[in-house]
């Protein structure tokens, strides 16, 4: 493990990011650019800190789940019943192929608590700009790479993620090879 780029990322989540956040609150139009790009910064940094870790946990947003579906799997994403109407059967196989620990969280406290009920070594979360990067911020030290999530019908419907890139951030994290730049 690198300890400077351990303080580096510290300095760019706790130092960094609060002044984009303050220049975004004038330019509003600038402020999820300015968040992919902590996300894309903090996604370097924990590479190149190269942590070893044995505890992953995917950690979903609420909005990837099919609006359609009945079922709450908030605390238990293994309810899905896989009928294969959102990327929710296709990550949960992924987990456990990789396994890894794997949970949806609706907002910043569940995957506050998630986080803390799990207490993984690494973490590979889905996730829009402004969720990404402030439960980046949260989470520090813990090493997260951030995967932007995709929303084909807006924001919080129906939002989908290219699976490659979660299974290359997880095979990342277990130094298997990456098969595509992330992010
Ligand atoms: S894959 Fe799972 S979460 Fe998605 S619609 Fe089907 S049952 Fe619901």
């Amino acid at each position: 493990m690198k300890v400077w780029t351990h303080f580096l990322r510290g300095f760019v989540l706790k130092v960094f990011y609060p002044t984009l956040m303050l220049i975004g609150a004038f330019v509003k139009s600038k402020k999820s650019s300015l968040q992919a790009y902590i996300v894309k910064l903090n996604n370097y940094l924990v590479m190149k800190e190269n942590k070893e870790v044995k505890k992953i946990l995917l950690l979903l947003p609420h909005c990837i789940q099919n609006s359609k579906c009945d079922i709450r799997l908030t605390f238990d994403v293994f309810r899905c019943r896989r009928c294969g109407n959102c990327k929710i059967a296709e990550l949960i196989s992924l987990a456990e192929k990789r396994g890894v620990c794997i949970s949806i969280a609706t907002g910043g406290t569940i995957a506050r608590k998630v986080v803390k009920e799990v207490r993984p070594d690494a973490i590979v979360a889905v996730a829009c700009e402004r969720d990404l990067s402030s439960g980046i911020v949260d989470t520090y030290p813990i090493p997260v790479i951030g995967i932007l999530n995709e929303r084909p019908f807006g924001p919080c419907v129906d939002t989908t993620v290219n699976l490659q890139k979660v299974e290359d951030a997880i095979g990342w994290f277990t130094k298997e090879k990456i098969h595509e730049k992330l992010q």
